[in-house]
């Protein structure tokens, strides 16, 4: 029901009433005082709640008990005219106790409009804990409505937790009639919420207590984005404290208000003006202040406490640092973070290298939390010397390598088929000297001296193609010519040495790419070195030379001996150029080996049980299917 029609029903009440009283008193022979129940007309008015309609049936009653009083009654009657003024005091004395209530709840409804207002939860209760005022802001944020809290204790409701015990509280209210503080509240919905609450004992006229009435302001985000600063704070210092990286805390105010003085705009201007004023940035180093510093920062400068920090940034920079007018220009620039690399003096007057990177806060948070971050680089920096420096001798035994490497390449290369030339030529000598000159053997001795100047003046070709950068054209070979070929070569030799060669090549292997020459020599010096490391040994002197397809890395040529095997610490070095064991040797033939095996895209590795001979394997690709040489 509104408002508008539970007044109208009163007034409706009211008139009807009166009404009614007033046809009794007027036709009723009773002689009673019946005009006194215009009191209730009075009352029932009152139920509007305005003060219009009780004057309106008060007057209206005054009115209606004088008619029938004159209707029934002469002016002087003595006892009905005395009723009928008991009558008319009693509507009075109604009415003024009506108008007076009246006020006083629309006071008290003011005070309501005015606390529904508020954005705080406001309730009032009474001495036993029954809520019995409850303001529109509580019933938004506790979600009851006022209806359903009324006359319900507070505490139960609310499951209120105290900060401290409520019997404390409840003597601070006795004895000051107020208490503050922060309490937590349950929500219809079940959410813990956390209000900060004023109290204040609501006394009667005669001091009576008559209740609480308590104001809560709701102040649960406010307390999560403060214990998520807490935290945030925490984790800063945590990382401030246990970072591994030097952080130094800096106060630039005082640098900015010198930079501001200076009125320059542009920050062109403003780096050449710190070019070319070292005093100024000198003098803006001592103004620079440290405010704190990590214990990473500490020991970098090898101090102890952080007492010994609380100074300026010219402290710390040695005294030709080139970094901080850079930065200084930066900061005026407004950039957010500077970077560089610098030199630090320690506590003792150590020059350490660090790189170092400056973060300024942005405008609104001040100057006073600049942070820079130090990394020491020492180590690195060692490191990268020595880096430089190998690659410095690196650079140099390459180049020594390239000329050595081609040099004794065409020494190496060329000596053999005229070794094998003189040796051939001699042998047709010996051949035509006898007395029976053999021309057979004449024939064959000088043919070997053709097949060797030719050999010869083909590494030639091949050497002066290579210095024109003209690589000889890969060619598929087929293994078993490959090294049937290269035997031929040093057959001599091994039979000289008494070894005994063994091939095992199985039919079918595919071709491998290569420039045959080249890979000859390969085998070839392969076969010299076993035959060379077995003619020094005792017990069975045996080569063999095994192939086979390996899908993954093409064909693999090995040769193994039973010489003295080699030894760990040779090993690692077999292949360096000029490692020789050998007192004529001069330690290229590995070297070059191996390098022709790499540029052919294949391998050349060694293993080796020293006392059990040493196996050489020669990986080379092989012609892959689809694929033209
Ligand atoms: P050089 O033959 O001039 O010494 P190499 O580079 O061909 O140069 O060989 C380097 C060294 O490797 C030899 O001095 C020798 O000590 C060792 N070596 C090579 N092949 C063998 C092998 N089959 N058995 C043992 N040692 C070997």
């Amino acid at each position: 029901m509104t408002s508008t029609m539970r007044r109208t029903a009163f007034r409706m009440a009211a008139a009807l009433l009166a009404l009614f009283i007033f046809l009794f008193d007027t036709l009723s022979p009773l002689e009673g005082a019946v005009a006194v129940l215009y009191v209730l007309v009075v009352l029932l008015a009152a139920g509007t709640g305005r003060r219009i309609d009780i004057i309106v049936a008060a007057t209206a009653s005054l009115v209606l008990t004088i008619v029938a009083y004159m209707g029934t009654h002469s002016l002087h009657a003595g006892a009905p005219i005395l009723r009928a003024l008991v009558s008319v005091a009693a509507t009075a004395i109604a009415t003024a106790l009506a108008l007076k209530n009246q006020a006083a709840t629309a006071t008290l409804a003011a005070q309501a409009r005015l606390l529904n207002l508020s954005h705080d939860m406001i309730f009032v209760r009474d001495p036993l804990g029954r809520i019995t005022f409850w303001n529109r802001a509580a019933e938004d944020i506790y979600g009851w409505s006022s209806a359903e809290v009324m006359g319900r204790v507070a505490d139960a409701l609310l499951e209120t937790r105290y900060p401290i015990r409520r019997d404390a509280i409840d003597g601070i209210l006795q004895d000051t009639g107020r208490w503050d503080g922060t309490l937590e509240h349950r929500t219809k919905a079940g959410n813990w919420i956390t209000v900060e609450s004023r109290w204040a004992l609501q006394r009667d006229g005669h001091g009576e207590v008559v209740g609480v009435f308590e104001t809560n302001t709701d102040v649960t985000e406010r307390k999560a984005a403060h214990t998520a600063l807490v935290r945030s704070e925490r984790r800063y210092r945590h990382m401030f404290n246990a970072s591994r990286v030097g952080v130094v805390q800096e106060d630039w105010t005082a640098t900015r208000a010198e930079i501001a003085a200076l009125g320059i705009q542009g920050g062109a201007a403003m780096s050449a003006y710190l070019a070319g004023h070292p005093e100024f940035v000198a003098r803006l180093r001592r103004l620079t202040r440290i405010v704190d510093v990590n214990p990473a920062f500490l020991a970098m400068m090898g101090a102890e406490t952080r007492a010994d920090f609380h100074r300026s940034v010219d402290n710390v920079l040695v005294e030709a640092d080139p970094t901080f007018g850079p930065a200084l220009a930066a900061f005026a620039r407004g950039d957010g973070f500077h970077e560089g690399e610098t030199e630090i003096v320690t506590v003792d007057g150590r020059r350490v290298p660090v790189i170092f990177t400056i973060t300024f806060p942005t405008a609104a948070d001040g100057d006073g939390n600049v942070l820079v971050f130090v990394v020491d680089v020492t180590d690195r920096r060692r490191a990268q010397d020595a880096l430089l420096q190998a690659q410095a001798e690196l650079a140099h035994a390459a180049r020594v390598a390239t000329l050595g490497e081609l040099t004794a390449s065409i020494a190496h290369e060329v000596n053999q088929p005229l070794m094998a030339v003189v040796t051939s030529g001699e042998a047709a000598l010996r051949w035509l000297r006898r007395p029976e000159p053999d021309l057979t053997e004449v024939d064959s001795a000088l043919g070997r001296v053709v097949s060797e100047g030719r050999r010869a003046s083909e590494i030639v070709k091949r050497i002066r193609a290579f210095l024109t950068k003209t690589p000889a054209p890969p060619t598929p070979l087929d293994v078993a010519t490959l090294i049937e070929e290269a035997a031929q070569l040093v057959q001599r030799e091994l039979v000289r040495a008494q070894v005994e060669f063994h091939v095992e090549i199985p039919p079918g292997l595919p071709p491998v790419i290569g420039d045959r020459v080249q890979l000859q020599q390969v085998v070839v010096n392969l076969m010299v070195n076993a035959g060379q490391a077995m003619a020094e040994h005792d017990g069975r002197r045996l080569l063999t030379i095994a192939a086979e397809h390996r899908p993954e890395a093409g064909i693999e040529i090995a040769l193994s001996d039973t010489g003295p095997g080699i030894s760990a610490a040779n090993l690692e070095r077999l292949f360096d150029p000029f490692f020789t064991t050998k007192p004529d040797g001069m330690g290229m033939g590995l070297a070059i080996c191996r390098t022709t095996a790499q540029a052919h895209g294949g391998t050349l590795t060694v293993e080796s049980v020293p006392g059990g001979g040493a196996t050489f394997r020669l990986t080379l690709p092989v012609l892959q299917h689809g694929e033209s040489a």
